[in-house]
């Protein structure tokens, strides 16, 4: 540890994580951020301040006892901290890398109001990283087995996170996957430059190692239904099957063609094998929408050879929904941002495509119900933005197991759940952005966590083990 009184610690220079420059990262799909060295990692958690009530934690959807682990690495104490980081996250790997720390808990730092904040999310990565070299990713205590079966429906990090747990409180769990690889969007849809796809392997060969059950290419709903599940000898089911059906707004022009989804884009060229299948050279493309998944077409399509790439979203810098971080990434690769703007309609080339689109300025007026403001277009301000392919990436709705008689779902096709997170059909549990509608990894993981806290209540009182 660096011998620093806790009121010293503030001057101490904050260790920037490394990343690869712009001009080698958009020559793959590597990731982009690098590990702290042990030496950085001590250096970066001794500017922790120890607060008595740590905001930190607070923000952390998950809670995770930051500061504990940040003391520990501070104190060089590498083992000691990831063990910890691992009690209250099923993939702390995963939320190092990816969480949107800008707006969780490295906004809550204290140390961020006049510095820059400590870097939470590089050192949780950094812990885990140094963790998983000394032992790999060793074996938890599991229960004796209850008898008590449940199938999980979806392998992302609701899903997982919930089979972890149950698993380990001696229940058999079969995951229940419609992909032929297990991991949602983590696999999927998040592109390798964010989280190389060696990091989801490891952590589900982990859970076939701990016991959970992967059944891969099975669509619940088309190849097995609810009710076979639940008459086949399950004695609960959790549905995390996530929230990937595409919002579209109804623009005229949408029927042409080189106007595309966001997903279906992003999952063709962020491949297992890291060879994309599209090639976007001298093209112009312009993405709609300004969250994450907008963030990663951008970069995904810079990466393609994209002559430029553009990105139309309604609000302003300061208030568009992604990461501050991921902005900044997508401006150092080379992505234009045209603020405030929105599209009206899109342009045809006269040969059945897109030639561009028309936008409209717009200005932000009065917060909404979530105090957001509101934008508004400013009439006559309409303008043309050329384009050879657009991709829309306007958020998504839920993705429910088809079923005729299934649990209730409101109109975003998310799963209506009880406080246990339990739908309206008993023994029926659900989480993750299949309630919650798009959110992220780390709310996915504190939903999984909590539904398996729940089934297992629910088994112990409703059912005897087999
Ligand atoms: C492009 C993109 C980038 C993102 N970037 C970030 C980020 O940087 N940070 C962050 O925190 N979050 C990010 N997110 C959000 C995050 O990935 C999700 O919130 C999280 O993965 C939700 O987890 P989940 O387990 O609920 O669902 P998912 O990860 O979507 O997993 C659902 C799984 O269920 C399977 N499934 C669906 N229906 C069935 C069925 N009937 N039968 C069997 N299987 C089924 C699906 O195939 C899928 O594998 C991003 C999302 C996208 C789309």
């Amino acid at each position: 540890m660096l011998n620093v009184e806790k009121r010293d610690r503030l001057k101490l220079p904050h260790i920037p994580i490394e990343k690869r420059p712009p001009q080698e990262r958009l020559r793959d799909f590597c990731e982009v951020s690098l590990t702290y060295t042990p030496e950085q990692a001590i250096a970066e958690a001794s500017r922790c301040v120890e607060c008595a009530k740590p905001p930190c934690v607070k923000a952390c959807p998950l809670h995770n006892t930051i500061k504990d682990w940040l003391v520990l690495t501070a104190e060089g104490r590498f083992l000691e901290a990831a063990h910890l980081s691992q009690t209250t996250s099923n993939m702390p790997e995963v939320c190092g890398r990816i969480c949107p720390q800008d707006r969780l808990c490295e906004d809550a730092c204290i140390v961020g109001v006049k510095h820059p904040p400590v870097a939470i999310g590089a050192i949780e990565k950094f812990i885990n990283e140094y963790a998983f070299a000394e032992e790999g990713l060793p074996l938890p205590a599991v229960a004796a087995p209850t008898g008590h079966r449940v199938a999980v429906v979806g392998s992302g990090p609701a899903g997982l996170a919930c089979a972890d747990e149950l698993v380990r409180r001696g229940h058999h769990v079969t995951v229940y996957e419609a992909s032929p690889k297990p991991g949602g969007l983590l696999r999927y849809g998040i592109p390798g430059f964010k989280l190389e796809k060696s990091v989801v392997d490891r952590r589900t060969e982990y859970l076939e190692r701990l016991g959970v059950e992967l059944v891969c290419e099975t669509r619940v709903g088309v190849d097995v239904t609810l009710d076979e599940l639940l008459d086949g000898g399950f004695h609960a089911v959790y549905l995390a099957t996530g929230a990937t059906v595409p919002k579209r707004p109804s623009l005229p022009g949408m029927h042409l063609d080189a106007i595309e989804d966001a997903l279906p884009f992003l999952i063709r060229n962020n491949t297992e094998e890291g060879e994309p299948e599209d090639d976007l050279t001298g093209l112009r493309v312009v993405v709609l929408g300004g969250g994450d998944t907008a963030m990663d077409c951008l970069r995904t399509a810079r990466r393609l050879g994209a002559a430029s790439v553009t990105c139309v979203y309604r609000r302003d810098e300061a208030n568009m929904p992604g990461s501050r971080r991921e902005v900044q990434a997508a401006k150092d690769e080379g992505v234009v941002f045209e603020w405030l703007r929105a599209p009206v309609r899109f342009l045809d080339n006269g040969a059945g495509g897109v030639r561009g689109i028309e936008v409209i300025h717009m200005e932000l007026g009065e917060p909404d119900e979530e105090g957001r403001r509101k934008p508004v277009p400013i009439e006559g301000s309409n303008f043309e933005i050329d384009a050879d392919l657009v991709i829309q990436a306007f958020g998504f709705d839920g993705s429910p197991v088809p079923a005729s008689d299934g649990p209730k779902v409101t109109k975003w096709g998310t799963y209506t759940v009880n406080d246990d997170g339990m739908t309206t059909i008993p023994g029926v549990f659900a989480g993750g952005d299949a309630v919650r509608g798009a959110d992220l990894v780390t709310t996915a993981l504190v939903d999984g966590r909590a539904a398996a806290a729940a089934i297992d209540r629910y088994l112990r009182a409703n059912t005897q083990g087999a």
